[in-house]
C-alpha cells in the first residue's frame, strides 16, 4: 500500500488544477485517471471560451469563481505560454423582445463585478461583423478563447514540477473513509492496489456521483442527482465569416444558445445545443444539422447549411434536471459531509474551465492546505 498526502480522482482541468495547487504547497500528490490521457472528457469537449461572468446569479459560486478564475486564467496563460486570445464576444438580440434580456445581462454582470459591457447598435455590429444580423448587441471585451489542450499540459507540468504524479489507466473502484486517513482502491491493468491518503478530492466530472457511491462511509444523502446534458458542435467548412465570438441570447433550457466560437486557428464552430441523455454517449447526430441551421440563421442569415460539418459532442455534468433552474457548482466540504480531508465536486459544468484555478483555490482552502486567496 502506498501512503501519500493527497489523492485527486480525475485528471480533467479541475483535478489537475487542484493537484497543482496542493502539490505546490509541498504535499505529495497523486492524480488517478481512468483514461489513457488526461482531459479525455469535458475538459477537451467544450467551447474553450474564457467566460467573463455575465450570466450567473450574483453571489453564486459560478459567478464568483468565474470572475476570479478568469483573471487568474489570463495571467496563468500569459505566464505559462498557454495559447489564448482576448478576442471579445458579441451577444446579439435578433428581435426587440430580446432587448430586455440583454439589459438583464448588463445588470447581472454589474452585480458580478463585470462592468466592461458596452451596448452596440446594429450599424456598429455590422462594422465589426458584416455577416451578423441583429437589432441590438452587447460587447464583452473580457471574454476570450484558449487552447484547453495547452492548459491541461501546463497544469500537468506544474503538478510534476512540484513532485506530483499522474497515474493514467488507473480507475478508482472504491474507497473507505477513516478518521485521519482514507483508503482508495484502484484498478490498473486488471490488478488492484491501494493508496492511503490524508486528503481525497473527487474531481471525477460526469462520474463524480458514481465514484461517491463507491465511497464507504459517505452518507448517500449527500450525493446530488446526476443529469447529463449533451451538447453537439458543427463546424463551418471554408472561409470564416466571423472574427469574434457571437452568442444569441441564452435559452431557457440552461444552454447559452447555439453560438459561434472562433478557435485559435481561425476556424469556426457552432454549438452546443442541449439534449438530455441517460448514458454517456459522444456520437454526433448529423440529423440535427437542420435545427442548427435554423438557429444560426436568426443571426447569420446567409448561412449555407451545406457548409456545416458534424464536429464533436460534449456532456455537461449537471445536478439540476430538465426544466429546473441551473444549479450552482457543488463543492462539498468536510463540514457538509462530515469527513475531514474529503472534498467532492459535483455539477462542475460551464464555466468550469474558466473557473478552474479559482475552484482549485477553494478546494485547497476547504482542505486547510492554503488560505483562500484574497488578492484576485
Ligand atoms: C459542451 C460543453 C461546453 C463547455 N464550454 C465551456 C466553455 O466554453 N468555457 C468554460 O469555462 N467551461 C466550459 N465547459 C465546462 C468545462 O468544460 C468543465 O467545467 C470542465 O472541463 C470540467 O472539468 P472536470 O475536470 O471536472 O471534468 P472532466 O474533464 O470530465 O474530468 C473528469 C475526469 O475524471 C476521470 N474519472 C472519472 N471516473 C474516474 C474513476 N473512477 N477513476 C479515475 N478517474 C476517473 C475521467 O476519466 C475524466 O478524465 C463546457 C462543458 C461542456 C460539456
Amino acid at each position: 500500500m502506498e501512503r501519500v498526502d493527497c489523492i485527486v480522482i480525475g485528471a480533467g482541468v479541475i483535478g489537475l488544477a487542484v493537484a497543482r495547487r496542493i502539490a505546490s504547497a509541498g504535499l505529495e500528490t497523486v492524480v488517478l485517471e481512468r483514461e489513457a490521457i488526461p482531459g479525455s472528457h469535458a475538459s477537451s469537449r467544450n467551447s474553450e471560451v474564457i467566460h467573463a461572468g455575465l450570466y450567473y446569479p450574483p453571489g453564486s459560486r459560478k459567478a464568483r469563481l468565474c470572475v476570479r478564475g478568469r483573471q487568474q486564467l489570463y495571467r496563468y496563460c500569459q505566464e505559462r505560454g498557454v495559447a489564448h486570445r482576448r478576442c471579445g464576444k458579441l451577444i446579439v438580440a435578433t428581435s426587440e423582445d430580446q432587448h430586455a434580456t440583454l439589459q438583464s445581462y448588463v445588470s447581472t454582470a454589474g452585480r458580478n463585478g463585470v462592468t466592461d459591457l458596452a451596448w452596440l447598435t446594429p450599424r456598429e455590429v455590422a462594422a465589426m461583423e458584416p455577416a451578423v444580423h441583429c437589432t441590438a448587441a452587447l460587447w464583452s471585451p473580457s471574454t476570450g478563447i484558449l487552447s484547453s489542450h495547452d492548459l491541461l499540459q501546463a497544469l500537468l507540468g506544474d503538478v510534476e514540477a512540484s513532485g506530483g504524479l499522474l497515474a493514467c489507466r488507473t480507475e478508482v473502484v472504491s474507497a473507505q473513509l477513516g478518521s485521519g486517513r482514507h483508503h482508495v482502491i484502484v484498478q490498473q491493468d486488471g490488478a488492484r492496489s491501494e493508496f492511503e491518503t490524508r486528503l481525497l478530492v473527487n474531481a471525477a466530472g460526469l462520474d463524480a456521483q458514481v465514484v461517491a457511491r463507491t465511497v464507504a462511509g459517505l452518507d448517500s444523502a449527500t450525493i446530488p442527482p446526476r443529469h447529463l446534458a449533451k451538447g453537439l458542435y458543427f463546424t463551418l467548412q471554408g472561409r470564416a465569416p466571423f472574427g469574434h465570438l457571437i452568442y444569441p441570447v441564452a435559452r431557457s433550457d440552461g444552454g447559452l444558445g447555439i453560438h459561434v466560437t472562433v478557435d485559435l486557428g481561425g476556424g469556426v464552430r457552432f454549438g452546443p445545443d442541449v439534449e438530455w441523455i441517460s448514458a454517456i454517449d459522444y456520437s454526433v447526430d448529423e440529423s440535427r444539422r437542420a435545427a442548427f441551421a435554423a438557429a444560426i440563421r436568426r443571426y447569420y442569415p446567409d448561412l449555407d447549411a451545406a457548409r456545416l460539418q458534424p464536429g464533436y459532442a460534449g456532456i455537461r455534468a449537471r445536478i439540476s434536471g430538465p426544466g429546473e433552474p441551473a444549479a450552482d457548482f457543488c463543492l462539498q466540504r468536510p463540514d457538509e459531509h462530515g469527513w475531514q480531508g474529503l472534498v467532492n465536486l459535483y455539477g462542475i459544468e460551464s464555466p468550469g474551465l474558466t473557473a478552474s484555478l479559482a475552484i482549485a483555490d477553494e478546494v485547497a482552502a476547504a482542505l486547510g492546505v492554503v488560505p483562500a486567496p484574497t488578492d484576485n
